[in-house]
């Protein structure tokens, strides 16, 4: 039996960890010398990023096209698995550029830190001891983060909330916070803990919690578009992504999927410039969810020419100070592309794809179905998965499509003949 207890594995250098994962899970000389090659991230750089590293992993780095966002064009870099991405958000962006683009708008970048006090007998009572405090509280946070205070951001303002749970009823203060540039948690979260014993001796409670919370829905952009129906191919496609989005808005089944179509883009540009995007999957999806059931984050609609209107309202906690966007160097070159200034701009940029690859998928999912394009790139990647290397992938992939056949069976059977055949010559 092997174990997986590996005691003071962290101490151990990188090649001392990889040497017993070797071990462990008996990987091949050339499998080891994979996870070696670190590619544009040096290896120091890797090992202090996170824990326990033993190697990296490379993902493509792309580019979408053709935005026109707030009258300015972007080049949008995107990093992701998923065939088809990129190339749907390039041909929506271009649908929307025929009229004046996507604007957007993000609002002041304030994130919620919470402090979660119990045992209190009279929390109603102590909720207004904690609002007549609030301004000493506001500073013992401020003081925390001078330069944040400096560049005009801030622990602003305090909420106090009285909450029922299974555990009975528990204070929760929410500390609204600027933080500007910055994604935000780590400022966030060192407030929350700074307040937490005054809160304790205010109230006479026990505060556990102390701690950012992903439904930033203080921190929002919004987006919006008009598609002229020409450029949609007529009134019947603009009909046929209304109903879609309809559907969405009363089938939560259905919403998830389209809020996946959502977060397509927007996780693509996360990754490129190394934006926490777990913070950005759960804001969205809490946000979604925030009246009770579940909503799609967009809204489409046919104006009075019969043109097709979009528009979304999503969180976005995103930065361009701290965390792992000025650690990882390709991060670093991804902004640049962008050329944004401003946190407030890399999140208008990213609800604007947001907008524009729901664009794509319910265009395509209004008229020829998704598949076919998603396959047809697809294809590709089935062939790899049956082994085709070089030139053997295009030819796979292409026999496929012409056979309507995108399927890793007829795959493998393709290249087992073409391998057959070359041994046999
Ligand atoms: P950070 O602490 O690395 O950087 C923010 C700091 O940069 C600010 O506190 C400020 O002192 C300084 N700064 C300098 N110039 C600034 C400017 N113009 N605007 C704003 N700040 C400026 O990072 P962070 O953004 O506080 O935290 C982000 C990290 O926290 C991410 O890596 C995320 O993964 C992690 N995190 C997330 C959660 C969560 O979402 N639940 C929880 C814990 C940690």
């Amino acid at each position: 039996m092997k174990s997986s207890r590996f005691p003071g594995f962290y101490k151990l250098s990188m090649e001392e960890r990889l040497k017993k994962i070797v071990e462990f899970a008996s990987l091949t000389e050339e499998e080891a010398n994979l996870l070696r090659k670190f590619g544009n991230l040096d290896p120091k750089t890797a090992d202090i990023m996170i824990e326990n590293v033993i190697g990296a992993m490379s993902y493509p780095f792309a580019v979408a096209v053709n935005f026109l966002i707030n009258k300015k064009d972007y080049v949008v870099p995107m990093v992701i698995e998923e065939t088809s991405v990129v190339a749907a958000a390039s041909h929506a962006a271009k649908l929307t550029r025929e009229s004046g683009g996507i604007f957007a708008r993000a609002t002041a970048p304030i994130m919620i830190g919470q402090v979660q006090v119990v045992n209190v007998r009279d929390p109603f009572y102590k909720k207004m001891i904690i609002l007549e405090n609030k301004d000493h509280l506001l500073k013992i946070a401020n003081d925390q983060d001078p330069i944040l205070v400096k560049v005009g951001g801030g622990a602003k303002d305090l909420e106090v909330r009285v909450i029922d749970s299974p555990k009975g009823p528990m204070i929760v203060v929410h500390l609204l916070v600027d933080v500007r540039d910055a994604m935000g948690a780590n400022a966030v979260n060192r407030m929350a803990e700074a307040i937490a014993p005054y809160i304790e001796d205010l109230t006479g409670g026990k505060v556990y919690l102390r701690i950012i919370s992903n439904l930033a829905d203080k921190r929002l952009v919004r987006a919006w578009t008009v598609v002229k129906k020409e450029v949609l191919g007529g009134e019947d496609v603009v009909d046929g992504i209304v109903y879609a989005w309809s559907f969405a808005a009363a089938d939560p089944y259905r919403a998830a999927t389209h809020n996946k179509g959502i977060m397509n883009g927007v996780i693509a540009v996360a990754l490129a410039t190394c934006q926490d995007h777990r913070a950005l999957e759960a804001g969205a999806h809490a946000y979604a969810a925030r009246t009770g059931r579940y909503l799609p984050l967009s809204v489409w609609e046919k104006n009075e020419n019969g043109d097709l209107v979009g528009s979304l309202e999503m969180p976005m906690p995103v930065g361009i100070i701290g965390g792992a966007t000025k650690v990882h160097p390709v991060a670093k070159i991804a902004l640049k592309i962008l050329g944004v200034r401003t946190a407030a701009e890399l999140a208008e940029v990213m609800g604007a794809v947001g907008l524009a690859q729901n664009l794509a998928a319910l265009k395509a999912l209004a008229t020829e179905g998704i598949s076919r394009g998603h396959m047809e790139l697809h294809a590709r990647n089935l062939a790899i998965m049956a082994g085709a290397t070089g030139d053997l992938v295009d030819k796979v992939a292409e026999i496929m499509i012409t056979e309507g056949k995108i399927r890793f069976d007829r795959a493998k059977e393709l290249v087992e003949q073409f391998l057959s055949e070359k041994t046999l010559k």
